[in-house]
């Protein structure tokens, strides 16, 4: 039989009712043969109220506890899933990450795949099983403990599920009909794409839209899964929603093929540090070190061996970040005079396979976001990006002018 699977988000699963329906799209796929693997989250708001509870409890958490509690909202819609689908007499039953194993590294709270063997599953299925629901987001680590692939990362869980398996299409049901030239929660002119290319895809995953975990795009490339993003509020045909493909399989597409945010951003600028060998090496070790996700770097220019060194990193890494800088000046590893913080910045990117081969797009851009009278703190540009730092007051207006300047309302 060849298979199919299916991930239902959050607001999918956030009541019996939304379970009950998703269900029932299940069984749409089973009568037309299809042995089915779906994937599961947590019910909405689950995964948030967990977290809230570890924080609460142990500020300082043991990132293995953490997983342990954080895991378990999926175990719940695994088990109501099976359960549902039992109900309507499709056979089915619930795999825990560790039972099936999803095998996953040690890197506690953003663990990634190593491996899931088919074989039980496959065992099952070839016993009449339909339907094998797998709690999304969590696995197990070579030492026999519970993980977690980071948050979205149930997404993740159906890439690789799809990959191991050979699935036809994997599925990804949410609360959206598709990915759109932007986030639709900003714009209303946001339109929805039939096709996007994996690498754009990618880019914006990982610039902030988190309708796609990152991490389940690079892998859907690696493994070449067909990869369809889909609402689960609507009846669906066969060719709706969204399909993330290879580039050959898009005839035509805008230069620019979408905008993507990301709110809570920080930029740190240390001020006068020597500008010698091994400057950039003492300060971002020790960042790495410390769990910083430095994202944009600037390098100013020196005056008397003396330069201002500038990054980007979340806002709720900033103490972090300060603690780690700190501490290396103690040690004498750096010398700088002040470490100043702009906690109101955000980072506006646009995303394009089209840029290749078109110049003057980060040019309108600067333009665009100059008409509007918005000052740029930071640009990053890469062969199909450009990110820039922005206050954070003036996000949704630059989005939102970045999206009619380069037409993203209007197809190709
Ligand atoms: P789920 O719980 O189903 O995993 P998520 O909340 O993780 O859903 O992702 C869906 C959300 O992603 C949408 O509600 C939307 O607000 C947001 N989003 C951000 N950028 C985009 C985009 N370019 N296209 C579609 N949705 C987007
Ligand atoms: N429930 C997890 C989260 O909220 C995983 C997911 O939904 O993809 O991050
Ligand atoms: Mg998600």
């Amino acid at each position: 039989m060849p298979v199919l699977v299916m991930k239902f988000g959050g607001t999918s699963v956030a009541t019996l009712d939304r379970i009950k329906r998703a269900a029932k799209r299940v069984g749409v796929e089973v009568a037309k043969g299809y042995d089915v693997i779906v994937i599961v989250s947590a019910m909405s708001g689950e995964t948030n109220k967990l977290v809230g509870f570890v924080g609460e409890t142990s500020p300082l958490y043991d990132a293995r506890e953490y997983d342990a509690v954080v895991s378990s909202g999926e175990n719940v819609t695994a088990g109501l899933m099976a359960l549902t689908l039992q109900e309507m007499d499709v056979p089915a039953r619930s795999w825990q990450g560790w039972q099936v194993p999803v095998k996953t590294t040690s890197a506690h709270s953003s663990a990634r795949i190593e491996e899931i063997p088919t074989d039980n599953i496959t065992a099952k299925f070839g016993e009449g099983m339909k339907v094998a629901v797998v709690a999304g987001f969590q696995g197990v680590s070579p030492e026999g403990r519970i993980t977690t692939l980071g948050r979205g990362g149930s997404d993740t869980t159906a890439v690789a599920f799809a990959a191991a398996f050979e699935a036809e299409r994997c599925d990804i049901y949410t609360d959206v009909d598709g990915v759109y030239t932007t986030d639709p929660r900003v714009t209303d002119k946001a339109r929805k794409l039939d096709k996007i290319a994996f690498e754009e895809m990618l880019e914006l995953a990982s610039l902030g839209a988190k309708v796609l975990q990152t991490r389940s795009v690079e892998l859907a490339m690696r493994y070449k899964v067909r990869l369809r993003v889909l609402s689960s509020f609507e009846e669906q045909s066969d060719e709706a929603g969204t399909l993330v493909c290879a580039e050959e399989e898009i005839m035509e597409s805008n230069v620019v093929a979408g905008v993507a945010f990301s709110r809570d951003e920080a930029k740190m600028t240390l001020i006068s540090v020597a500008d010698r060998p091994g400057i950039a090496a003492a300060i971002f070790g020790p960042l790495s070190e410390a769990g910083v996700n430095v994202d944009m770097i600037v390098q100013n220019i020196s005056e008397e061996g003396r330069t201002d060194m500038t990054f980007s990193c979340p806002v709720d890494q900033v103490a972090r970040a300060e603690k780690a800088m700190e501490e290396a000046k103690a040690a004498g590893d750096i010398n700088f005079h002040d470490l100043v913080a702009d906690q109101n910045v955000a980072k506006v990117s646009i995303v394009g396979i089209g840029m290749r081969s078109h110049a003057g797009v980060a040019a309108k851009m600067f333009e665009t976001l100059r008409d509007e009278g918005v000052n740029i703190k930071v640009i990053t540009t890469s062969e199909i990006k450009v990110s820039v730092l922005i206050d954070r007051k003036y996000m949704e207006l630059a989005v939102q002018s970045l999206h009619d300047a380069f037409g993203l309302d209007q197809a190709a």
